[in-house]
């Protein structure tokens, strides 16, 4: 009986892996062989899907594949081997020389340094627009190629308009891209929205577990096909089978895990913004972020991402040393609770350094709400304030 419940497409893959076998197998095989000349042939000529290589396409990636792309409402979906590679593919298939990209500021700075470092080495420019101000980015739009958005944007959690923007966008003759991983498709689907493609690092919360690095892009078939040939094939980032596999175990408790991972933020952002040491919470679930009524049109609900800033004369070293559940580590999405401080992005030497070029506060600290107890998360909290 198939379902498009959430919950059942996670739990559920009726007998997709042959043999009444409940659980995924792991094809970890690089290739597949074929019985004669003749279906080989057939195969490389395209006329029917007998799997080659796994460098394209492998059994166990292809269920992660579909399963990511029922709950994104999907045509079709690549995975890649981070979320770096799902972005670049992303990209990388819809320009090339002389293209503009318009993309939101405070996007991810990995995706910063390709759109600043890579990309104009192959004469492709970006210019960086307040994604919040759905005007300006309009204003942007006229020959642009592509409209690259990430909501909410790393670090200070600005959100889009993405059906506005999609959109105009759309009516421009541009394409859109989203990077959804904060969200989850659980929370929001921008290709309901209107965007192009939508992607994530599944290294976050599908994975779930702080043990995969891995990305995804989905869009139409058409769109999916082309960045198969191209980008997958020849660039080759592809996501191994065992990888897969972890994934679709952690997709099994996406919806459990997220929903304990929203409790928990909600409740630690609330204390937040009650302590005196801090001036301001990043956090849209919160009805004071001042774009909270968009959060509530768009989105079903948040994640356990969130940060704050400490008022000026407090220092953020002595606070995060204090710090005993929270563990300092970039990265997010897993089981643990995390924290990073922004003023250890500023010490990245490069000269392209994201977070100087959007001036992220040096007294902004990001957590990661884990799926401990909720109290002992505040109780952790208050005790490190309790230092400065
Ligand atoms: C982590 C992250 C990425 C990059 O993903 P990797 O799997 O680390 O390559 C992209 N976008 C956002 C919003 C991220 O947080």
């Amino acid at each position: 009986m198939p379902s498009d419940h959430v919950d059942t497409i996670l739990a559920h893959d009726g007998d997709f892996y042959g043999h009444h076998s409940l659980a995924p197998t792991v094809h970890q095989t690089s290739l597949f062989t074929f019985d004669s000349f003749e279906e080989m042939r057939a195969t490389v000529a395209g006329e029917n899907d007998h799997y080659i290589y796994s460098r394209g396409h492998n059994p166990t990636v292809r269920a992660f594949e579909e399963k990511v792309a029922q709950l994104e409402r999907a045509d079709d979906a690549r995975a890649f081997s981070s979320g770096m590679g799902a972005i670049s593919a992303a990209v990388l298939s819809n320009v090339k020389a002389g293209d503009r990209i318009i993309c939101v500021r405070n996007v991810y700075p990995d995706a910063y340094k390709l759109f600043t470092q890579f990309l104009p080495r192959f004469g492709v420019t970006t210019e960086f627009v307040d994604g919040a101000n759905s005007d300006e980015v309009v204003a942007c739009l006229s020959g642009a190629r592509l409209l690259y958005l990430e909501s909410p944007t790393s670090l200070v959690f600005e959100l889009q308009d993405i059906a506005t923007l999609a959109h105009e966008a759309k009516s421009r003759g541009v394409l859109t891209v989203v990077d959804n991983s904060w969200a989850t498709p659980l929370h929001l689907q921008p290709l309901k929205h209107g965007a192009d493609l939508v992607l994530h690092s599944a290294s976050k919360y599908l994975g779930g577990h702080s043990d995969v690095i891995a990305g995804i892009v989905l869009g139409s078939k058409e769109a999916i096909a082309r960045l198969t040939t191209f980008e997958l094939m020849i660039l080759g980032a592809k996501l191994s089978p065992f990888e897969a596999w972890l994934l679709l175990r952690g997709l099994r408790t996406l919806s459990v895990r997220l929903e304990r991972h929203r409790y928990s933020a909600t409740a630690v952002a609330s204390f937040l913004c009650d302590h005196p040491a801090v001036t301001k919470v990043h956090f849209p679930e919160l009805s004071c972020h001042p774009q909270h009524t968009l959060f509530r049109q768009q989105y079903t609900g948040a994640s356990g991402l969130l940060s704050f800033q400490l008022k000026e004369d407090a220092s953020v070293s002595t606070f995060v040393n204090a710090l005993r559940l929270f563990r300092l580590g970039v990265s997010w999405g897993g089981y643990e609770s995390l924290v990073y401080p922004a003023a250890v992005g500023y010490a990245a030497s490069s000269a392209q350094n994201a977070l100087r070029a959007f001036m992220v506060p040096q007294s902004l600290v990001r957590l990661h709400v884990g799926l401990e107890d909720p109290e002992d998360l505040i109780s952790d909290l208050r005790q490190a304030f309790d230092r400065l």
